[in-house]
């Protein structure tokens, strides 16, 4: 089911998503090689709580940390762990909070140091790729033009878009209703209204879209060892089209 909110209850959503992205913000300005991503987890953590909202990913279905930290072939739920970032690595954080009954969530590829041009176009290719998502994100469209719109951008630049995971509806509850694939064809699905609110997230991957999950029941990688970028905002869609929530950071 499908819930439509409120314009106040979309603006208790946008305060959730501004302390997100202050946080992302954060984390992004620490990241240089040698920094680890347990630090940045437990960073992540403090800054939560000094803002009294409660990191929303920690014991979510048993998930150890506050920040999923997936560096260079992992897609998501990485583990924040002690080994030093490198020069040329990518590190795409994603981190969600609960603040005064309503969930933010986020995520964003952070290059560490210089990267390869290759790489770079990776990252700005999916970021690019939810933005194009977020276009289709209006009143009457249908939820898999979203979809479409994204995985036809990341695969005419030569990327794949990862199937297993999806983004959702976001509100009152981390993950709600609809879930939204990166992939389709368009004009299938739900209609869209106004008052959704959604956290629209492609993960691209350089080469092939299979993934796989490591034994640790989260961390998934990529099945060919490739790399994987993952951005994600939270958006309102409104009679004027979609509003982005996350919106204090844009690369
Ligand atoms: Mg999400």
């Amino acid at each position: 089911m499908v819930v439509l909110k409120s314009p106040q209850e979309i603006e208790k959503i946008r305060k959730s998503n501004e302390i997100v992205s202050e946080i992302l913000q954060i984390l992004e300005s620490e990241i240089q090689p040698k920094v680890n991503t347990l630090y940045l987890n437990d960073l992540s953590e403090k800054l939560a709580r000094e803002k009294n909202a409660i990191p929303a990913f920690k014991g979510y279905r048993d998930f150890p940390y506050s920040l999923c930290a997936s560096v260079n072939n992992v897609v998501v739920h990485g583990f924040p762990n002690k080994v030093p970032l490198q020069e040329g690595d990518i590190v795409s954080l994603d981190f969600g909070i609960l603040f005064d009954g309503y969930y933010g969530d986020a995520a964003k590829t952070v290059a560490v140091g210089k990267i390869l041009e290759s790489t770079r176009r990776l990252t700005q290719v999916t970021e690019e790729s939810l933005y194009k998502g977020i276009e289709k994100a209006v009143p009457d469209g249908r939820l898999s033009d979203i979809s479409h719109a994204i995985q036809s951008y990341a695969e005419a630049e030569g990327f794949s878009v990862v199937r297993q995971f999806v983004g959702h509806g976001i509100g009152g509850k981390l993950h709600e209703d609809p879930q939204i694939p990166n992939f389709g064809k368009p004009g299938m699905g739900i209609r869209l209204k106004s008052g959704m609110t959604l956290a629209i997230e492609p993960m691209v991957n350089e080469k092939g879209h299979d993934v796989e999950v490591l034994e640790d029941g989260w961390t998934a990688v990529t099945k060919d060892g490739c790399l994987s970028a993952h951005f994600e905002h939270t958006i309102a869609i409104t009679d004027e089209g979609p509003v982005i929530l996350s919106n204090l950071y844009r690369s």
